[in-house]
Parts: structure tokens; C-alpha cells; sequence
């Protein structure tokens, strides 16, 4: 959440920092704001998009070679002017942005209310540029050191970068629970939350560690820990692609990422699966192979639309594996004391492998001695850093807000772990297991298919774009995609929508089914088919408005539904990864049809670090 960039080097810096923060936007987007050093501190701030800052700023000085920018996603404090970030020092010789929450922010800054300090904004962030200029003035100690002595003060998340106007050629950075990136380029260092913005000038980087504190000059970088001992940063090479982080000729991330779909699930699966020679390779758990086949459990802990693939995970481990799985909200796991054993699997589904709750979840179930995996899509990332094995699942930048190329790299990820477990344990047949592969490598062609049905959904699209509710159902291994169907109309349409299993419908909701009310139902697997057809029948005996997502050819629900998408048929195991892409494109146009912002919905952020 919240996107940071940092510049110092011979360059313009406030050009960098604005392009930068416009690659970072979807990380947090209710204000922006820029401080150059320049002999003088200049600030700039405004309420709403990077845009609206950068018109605020026409015809005023920005030069300088030194600044940090900021685009915020409000913890503490509504979005406005004021409450955007930098922010100042009391003394406004120092300015901070910060990404995370300073959980202690009200003890503190009571404490310093005492010695006369008053705050301008509502934030947690102004309490701790505060708490770092009493240190540098009590003790008369250096940016870095002040730095050093807050953060002992404090309980929290961060990602900081503080800048001091009488120190000017330096930037100070520190994290802990948030990631900062470091981009390092010839007499010049870029800063950034993830290495976005970085990307275009250099690809040798540096990930900040927790409790870390980088002190950068234009022409040197010293990494020290929190109890001032001096690290030694280890470079990494990026192999991300400026292309990747551009349109491309799409009106937007979100649409460019679910046309992507059958590119990034090649991706995942290359390498990795050989269906002539019946093998399935996934690097990160060779090592612990033996553990894993005996594993009494596997746990799924995840956020959001991750953990909509994490419940289709529980269907294809209990299903080909035969090993009995949880899939557990790791905010509720990490807090409800859960019984974890030393042989159980612990696997954590993230897009940005930064989300602040899963981590916490790993960290605990690490700390009670299961083996930890992670399934992450940003290389480098916490999560991947923390596990004892993982897998990427390739499917490059993800800037739309809402999830749509991340679910089905993660689903192809859990599909192949499932079908490893499955040899590993020789729970399943042999034959069936050839087949389930041979399809497997299918997908990204069926889902090619799909998306030509695209003019098809935008029609149904506009029938129903105006109705303020809709309910999603499924069975089986369709109905997690029923709630991620659900969610993806919530997020970027605003229209409230419902996911059940088709069956529970009976048990609640179908007492909101009138005339007006939108049911999508999932019918492209076979298992249950019938039952589903008795499903739409309730529906339409209350007069709901029945869309069906079905395999093609499907005579009898076509009789009854008032729209039907026909999809290629798939082994039921593997339909989410086709049923959902009609819903990921249903949604799309109707945010649009509604006038809505579908990269950047409101009130939502890309990469949850906090809790
Ligand atoms: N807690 C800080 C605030 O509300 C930082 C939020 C962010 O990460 O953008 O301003």
C-alpha cells in the first residue's frame, strides 16, 4: 500500500519522482505529494491523484537533485491536502513519507505534546518525523542516527524515507513490514516501495531488510541495522520488462492483464510439467519432498481473491491428493491461536507477496515448526523471502487493483502442487492424473476461446449494468468462483453482489430474488450439473434474471436461462480457470458502462501491507 519514491543523484529529481509515483499509483491513490531539497525544503501536496498534484505544481520551482514523493492510501486521517505526505518536522527541517501504520503514534505523541510539539495533520506519520527531530535535537545526532534511536520508539509497519535541510545531500530509508527497494544507478540512487519506478533506469537493486536503515549519498550507500551494526547487501538483477509495466495498447491495466491470461499460465506451468514424460517438476519443493508426502495437513492461509484460489487449492489437494486441507483468512488465523503441527504444510497465496496479515500468519505457523511455501507473484518479495520453499507463478506486474492474472497463475500453481502431491502420495490413477495434465496444457488455448466470446459479455453487460445488486452461484470447484465473481463486480463496479454455493441459495438469499436481481450461475462442470439446472429453475420460478456461464453445446440450460456464455468444456478440476474469465470481463464492463475507474477502484489499494 502506498507507493514511496526516492531520487539522489545529478538528475532533475522531481520528474523522476512524478513518473515514478504514476507507476506506483496503484499502490494507494487519495493524495500525493512531492519535497525537493534544494538549499531550501519544498513541499507540494494535494488531495487525489498524481495527476491533480502535478497540475497544482505548473509554473512553480521543482528544481533540485535530491526528493522523496509519496502517493497514500489513508490509515489515519481522511485524504486531504493536509494529511498527504511529506510530511514536515516541527522545526520543518526535516520531511518523511512513510508507508504503514505507527501503532504506538497516540503514547508518542502525547509524550511530545508535553514538550511543546503540535501536529497539523491527523497522521501517524507526522507523530514520527516528530519523535526523530527531538532525537536529532536533544542529542545533536545525525539524520541517521536519529533515525535509528525513533524507530527503537516504535511499534508498527513501516517504509520510511527521511530527508533533512541541513544535511541536503542525503536520503535515510528504513523498513520493517513494508518492502522498500533500492535502485542502484551510476552516482545516483533511486528508492522506491517496489522496484516499478526503478526499472527504467536501472535493473541492479537492493531489497532493504527489516529493521534496516540505508544512508544514501549520491555516490555511496551504507546499510545499517537497528542496533547500528553495518550490513552487507547482497545485489539482485531485475528480469522485469519496462513493456510489462505499460498498456500496451489497452485502455487499461485490468483489461490488458485479463488478455494476458493465457501467456502468464503458460509461464507458470513452463518448465514445470512434461505431459509425454508424465513429470511435474516444482523447483521449491525437491528438498522437502519426503515432508510434504507426509504431511498429516495442509493449511491455505490468504487474503481477498487469493483466497477464492486457496478454496479451489482445498478442492484439488482433498481431491487428487487425498490429504485432508484448510483454507483459513489469515487475518482471523494469525489472531485466533490455531493449532499448528510440525507436520503440517503451511501455504501462503500473494500476488505482491507483501500482505501484511499472511505474513504475520507465516511467521507464526514457521514459529511453530511447519514447513512454509509460498506462492507469490513479486520475486524478491517478503514472502519469498520468509518460506522454506516456493514457487513464482510468473504472471509479471499486476497493476490493475483488482486481482484477475494473479487467480489463475496461483490457481495453475496449486493445480500442478496438487497433481505433485498426488505422484508423491500415488493417491491417484495414473491415466487420469495423464489426462488431467494433457488438459492442463490446454487451458491457456480454451481460455484464448473465451475471451473471443468478450462482445458477447459486454451485451449482457449493458442489460444489466444499472441493477444494484447481483447474486453469483456454483458448486463444486465452481463455487469459490461464484464468490470471486462476486468480489470482482463489488470491487470495481461498486454494485453489491453475493457469492453462494448454488445450493445454499435456498438457505437465505433466495428470499432477494425478484424480477430485477442478476443470478450468474457457473455451470460448465459436470459434477451436480442437474442439480445446478434445479438451481436456475428456482431461480427463474422467482423471476431472477438468469445468466449462465455453460459448456458449449448445452441444450437444456440454454431452454431456461435468460443469457447463456458458452465456454469450451474442460475437466471439471480445471473449469474455474475458464468460468472465471467471462465473470473477470463481466464485471470489467460494467465498471466501465458505470463510469468507473476499473485500475483504480475507490477506497482500495494494490498490495495490502497493513493490517
Ligand atoms: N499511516 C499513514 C497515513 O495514514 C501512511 C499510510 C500509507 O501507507 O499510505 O498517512
Amino acid at each position: 500500500m502506498c507507493g514511496i519514491v526516492g531520487y539522489i543523484g545529478k538528475q532533475e529529481a522531481y520528474p523522476i519522482i512524478i513518473k515514478g509515483l504514476q507507476r506506483l499509483e496503484y499502490r494507494g491513490y487519495d493524495s500525493a505529494g512531492v519535497a525537493i531539497l534544494d538549499g531550501d525544503l519544498k513541499m507540494f501536496k494535494k488531495k487525489g491523484k498524481v495527476s491533480d498534484l502535478e497540475a497544482s505544481v505548473k509554473g512553480l520551482n521543482t528544481s533540485g537533485n535530491v526528493g522523496i514523493g509519496h502517493t497514500r492510501w489513508a490509515t489515519h486521517g481522511p485524504p486531504n491536502d493536509v494529511n498527504a505526505h511529506p510530511h514536515y518536522s516541527h522545526n520543518q527541517r526535516l520531511a518523511i513519507i512513510h508507508n504503514g501504520i505507527i501503532e504506538n503514534y497516540s503514547t508518542l505523541k502525547s509524550a511530545l505534546e508535553n514538550l511543546g510539539h503540535t501536529f497539523i495533520s491527523d497522521t501517524d506519520t507526522e507523530v514520527l518525523v516528530h519523535v526523530i527531530e527531538e532525537f536529532q535535537k536533544r542529542d545533536g545526532l545525525k539524520l541517521e542516527e536519529a533515525v535509528r534511536k525513533a524507530l527503537k520508539r516504535v511499534i508498527g509497519a513501516y517504509a520510511i524515507v527521511v530527508v533533512d535541510k541541513e544535511d541536503p545531500n542525503k536520503l535515510v530509508a528504513a523498513r520493517k513490514a513494508s518492502p522498500l527497494v533500492i535502485g542502484l544507478g551510476k552516482d545516483e540512487f533511486f528508492i522506491a516501495s517496489d522496484a516499478t519506478p526503478i526499472i527504467e533506469y536501472t535493473n541492479r537493486v537492493i531489497y532493504l531488510q527489516d529493521e534496516e536503515i540505508a544512508i544514501i549519498h549520491h555516490n555511496s550507500l551504507e546499510i545499517i541495522n537497528i542496533e547500528n551494526e553495518v550490513q552487507d547487501p547482497e545485489i539482485h538483477e531485475l528480469e522485469m520488462k519496462l513493456e510489462a509495466l505499460e498498456k500496451g495498447g489497452y485502455d487499461s491495466f485490468m483489461l490488458k492483464e485479463i488478455y494476458q491470461q493465457p501467456d502468464t499460465i503458460a509461464d507458470g506451468m513452463r518448465g514445470r510439467i512434461n505431459v509425454e514424460e508424465g513429470w511435474i517438476k516444482l523447483g521449491g519443493i525437491n528438498e522437502f519432498q519426503e515432508r510434504i508426502k507426509k504431511a498429516k495437513r495442509l493449511i491455505i492461509v490468504a487474503c481477498g481473491t487469493s483466497w477464492h484460489a486457496g478454496l479451489i487449492g482445498e478442492y484439488l489437494v482433498e481431491d487428487l491428493a487425498r490429504l485432508p486441507v484448510e483454507v483459513e483468512y489469515a487475518s482471523e488465523f494469525r489472531y485466533r491461536n490455531p493449532v499448528i503441527n510440525e507436520d503440517d504444510v503451511v501455504i501462503a497465496l500473494s500476488q505482491s507477496g507483501e500482505t501484511a496479515d499472511t505474513l504475520a500468519a507465516l511467521e507464526l505457523a514457521k514459529d511453530k515448526g511447519a514447513l512454509i511455501y509460498g506462492i507469490v507473484n513479486v520475486v524478491g518479495s517478503s514472502i519469498a523471502r520468509l518460506t522454506h520453499a516456493g514457487s513464482y507463478i510468473h504472471a509479471g506486474p499486476e497493476i490493475g487493483v483488482a486481482s484477475t492474472k494473479a487467480f489463475t497463475g496461483q490457481l495453475t500453481l496449486l493445480t500442478l502442487l496438487a497433481m505433485r502431491i498426488a505422484q508423491l502420495r500415488d493417491s491417484v490413477d495414473k491415466e487420469f492424473l495423464g489426462k488431467l495434465m494433457k488438459e492442463l496444457v490446454n487451458i491457456p488455448d480454451k481460455i484464448r476461446q473465451v475471451l473471443e466470446l468478450n462482445e458477447k459479455v459486454r451485451y449482457i453487460a449493458s442489460e444489466i449494468q444499472d441493477s444494484p445488486n447481483a447474486i453469483y452461484l456454483g458448486r463444486g470447484y465452481n463455487f469459490p468462483v461464484a464468490l470471486e465473481g462476486a468480489l470482482k463486480l463489488k470491487e470495481i463496479s461498486y454494485i453489491h453482489a453475493e457469492g453462494y454455493p448454488a445450493a445454499e441459495m435456498k438457505h437465505g438469499p433466495i428470499a432477494l430474488i425478484d424480477e430485477k436481481m442478476p443470478v450468474v450461475v457457473l455451470a460448465n462442470n459436470t459434477n451436480n450439473y442437474d442439480k445446478v439446472v434445479s438451481n436456475i429453475q428456482e431461480v427463474k420460478a422467482r423471476k431472477g434474471i438468469v445468466i449462465a456461464i455453460v459448456n458449449e453445446g448445452d441444450t437444456e440450460i440454454k431452454k431456461i436461462a435468460d443469457y447463456t456464455i458458452e465456454i469450451p468444456a474442460t475437466m471439471d478440476e480445471l473449469a474455474p480457470f475458464l468460468s472465471v474469465i467471462p465473470l473477470q470481463l463481466l464485471s470489467y464492463h460494467i465498471a466501465i458502462m458505470r463510469g468507473c475507474n476499473v485500475d483504480q477502484p475507490r477506497n482500495l489499494a494494490k498490495s495490502v501491507t497493513v493490517e
